[in-house]
């Protein structure tokens, strides 16, 4: 029981009991589901996993040393995708000078 039309039913159930109005069955049904309200209480262990996406390219011209950096989505246009970027050759827009990718770190 999660949702807010099960969170309103138990409302429900709750008013039936304080009013007297409530069956037998209804209040084992409401002593059940308030003890499972109770066990969500207690912390369970899980993992989560955090989903990211490329933004920035980066890299250092070997030719001129400049610090050169593109959007993820402006390089993979020029240049390919991932999967095609080792020993691919681009131009740096500083220098001019050809490089080949010999490698890509993911940080
Ligand atoms: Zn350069």
């Amino acid at each position: 029981m999660t949702s807010n039309e099960d969170f309103a039913k138990i409302v429900e159930m709750d008013d039936k009991i304080r009013l007297g109005e409530a069956t037998h069955e209804e209040k084992v049904i409401m002593f059940e589901e308030m003890k499972i309200m109770q066990s969500k209480r207690k912390a369970i262990k899980a993992t989560i996993e955090v989903i990211s996406e490329p933004v920035t390219v980066r890299f250092e011209c070997p030719y001129c040393e400049n610090d050169i950096s593109s959007t993820f989505n402006d390089f993979t246009d020029r240049i390919g995708e991932v999967c095609d970027w080792k020993y691919t050759e681009i131009e740096c827009p500083e220098c001019c000078g050809i490089i080949e990718i010999d490698g890509v770190d993911w940080n």
